[in-house]
């Protein structure tokens, strides 16, 4: 099968041409045709599978029907549960819309919100936003949602997994009804059903992959070793095995800072990115690695979503995921569209039953490698398949929203953001809203001035106010975004907000 034979407008097939896509992939050629024809999807696909072509390319082609944007006014609405993940879909739309007269906009936390209001006065075919920072805008006038032709929810899981319910609910009571709306997801878990429930009508389910199935083009190993001698096996792997490009997930951001330091001390290029980072120096570092410019890219699980380098070939597991579960979605980093990748992990005796866990739901044995250089002190407990069904993990329970105005900020320790925001007494009332966004997307704008909240939008009935829509909301913090985390408790008056600018 080709593109053409798809039905693409031509401009887009020069596009694909020109990016040297050949086919599509299976889930492009399942989604294209049920996307153009107008119904909702809801479409099981994990990253790697070239999802978001499967979605953008039939979007493009859909909006080219209606009439353009006009002042702040969004047509078709991206949500991703990542900063990353929205840079990346919004660099697709880039490319694959460059011969259309489509305009198309990305917005996420932890930086200005200035600049992305003055980008959006001019409106957008296409905007790829975080929750947080859209509801930011939309309160802050910056966007009309009243005339939204399409809505996207990727990876619909994860922004489950994150708490994004509320936001999600709250985002869709300012759409209209009638609309089209398409659910990507690694899975279609008994939450995400759910989620679909109420926002999919009548969708078409297409599926690729089954849920937690590594990419067949993705060799892994496991390490023996013992903890002390993970990063002396790593810099001797990399330098060995003479790797580039490689990514390191870590399990904290102090580790993440750690391994980088110790690799940048044995001449191995490397750089941390997590949410301690500014979302510049997060920007900074994923072009570096991608550039060639940094070797090792030592990664928080906050980059497990967002970072598609065509032709990552190694991805190291320093320390296992906390969530077995994320190990698929860590190890496909690599062996994207078709190529091949090699993912390694270290496993210690006092995280074995971590690998059991990873094990049993991925559905196989990993094999176990031992270095000659740094083998363990003992060999670690062998693995046995638990073959027994694993019931489906809730997700997270967002806090319920609380009506106190004068609730304190919760916590700006953040995975999203570079540093806590100060909270000047004399400048700033408690602003509630003022949370993480589970490093995803920090929001970091400030409250409005009273009386220039935005309409009802346009009158349109479906729309509601996003009154306090972020109230006393969970704390998605640090390096799980599912744990809330605690805020210190500051005494702050209520006075004028100041404005972004
Ligand atoms: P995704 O699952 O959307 O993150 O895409 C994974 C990777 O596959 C990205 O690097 C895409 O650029 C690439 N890709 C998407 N569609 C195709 C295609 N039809 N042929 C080759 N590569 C593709």
């Amino acid at each position: 099968m080709n593109f053409e034979s798809l039905g693409l407008d031509a401009r887009i097939l020069k596009a694909l041409e020109e990016k040297g896509y050949t086919s599509p992939s299976p889930i492009q050629q399942q989604a294209i045709p049920v996307v153009l024809s107008g119904k909702d999807l809801m479409a099981a696909a994990q990253t790697g599978t070239g999802k978001t072509a499967g979605f953008t390319l039939p979007m493009l082609q859909n909006l080219l029907a209606g009439q353009g944007a006009r002042n702040n006014q969004v047509r078709a609405l991206v949500l991703t549960p990542t900063r990353e993940l929205a840079q990346q879909v919004a660099d697709n739309v880039s490319l694959y819309s460059k011969h259309l007269p489509l305009k198309s906009a990305v917005v996420y936390g932890g930086v200005k919100i200035n600049p992305q209001m003055q980008k959006l006065r001019g409106g957008a075919d296409v905007l790829v936003a975080t929750p947080g920072r859209l509801l930011d805008l939309f309160q802050q006038n910056a966007i009309k949602l009243d005339r939204l032709e399409i809505l996207v929810l990727d990876e619909a899981d994860r922004m489950l997994d994150m708490g994004f319910i509320h936001d999600l609910k709250k985002i869709v009571a300012l759409i209209p009804k009638k609309r089209q709306t398409l659910l990507f997801s690694a899975t279609f878990s008994d939450p995400i059903k759910e989620l679909a429930e109420r926002f999919v009508n009548d969708p078409e389910e297409v599926s690729v992959s089954p849920a937690n199935t590594k990419a067949a083009t993705i060799s892994h190993t496991v390490f023996e070793v013992d903890k002390p001698n993970k990063t002396k096996l790593l810099i001797h792997l990399v330098k060995q095995e003479g790797w580039r490009q490689v990514l390191v997930f870590s399990k904290t951001k102090h580790g993440a800072n750690r391994i980088a330091r110790m690799l940048n001390a044995k001449d191995i290029t490397a750089a941390a990115i997590h949410g301690d980072k500014s979302q510049n120096a997060r920007t900074k570092a994923l072009a570096d690695f991608k550039s060639g410019a940094v070797q090792v890219l030592v990664a928080t699980d906050i980059a497990a979503r967002g970072i598609d380098i065509s032709q990552l070939p190694y991805v190291v597991n320093f320390d296992l995921p906390k969530v077995p579960e994320d190990y698929v979605h860590r190890i496909g980093r690599t062996g994207r569209a078709g190529e091949t990748g090699h993912a390694v992990s270290f496993v210690t005796e006092e995280d074995i039953k971590e690998l059991f866990a990873i094990e049993r739901v991925i559905g196989e044995l990993i094999e176990r490698q031992v270095s000659a250089e740094f083998p363990p002190s003992a060999p670690l407990q062998a693995s046995k398949l638990d073959t027994r069904p694993i019931k489906p993990k809730k997700p997270k329970k967002p806090k319920k929203p609380k009506t106190d105005q004068t609730q304190q900020p919760a916590a700006s320790a953040k995975e999203g953001s570079a540093k806590p925001r100060s909270n000047k007494p004399s400048q700033r009332k408690p602003n509630p809203r003022n949370r993480s966004e589970g490093g995803a997307e920090g929001r970091d704008s400030k409250p409005r001035r009273s009386g220039t909240r935005p309409s009802a939008n346009g009158g349109n009935s479906n729309q509601a106010k996003p009154k306090n829509h972020r109230s006393g909301q969970a704390n998605k913090a640090t390096e799980n975004p599912a744990k809330p985390s605690r805020a210190p408790r500051k005494r702050v008056r209520p006075s004028t907000p100041k404005s972004d600018a």
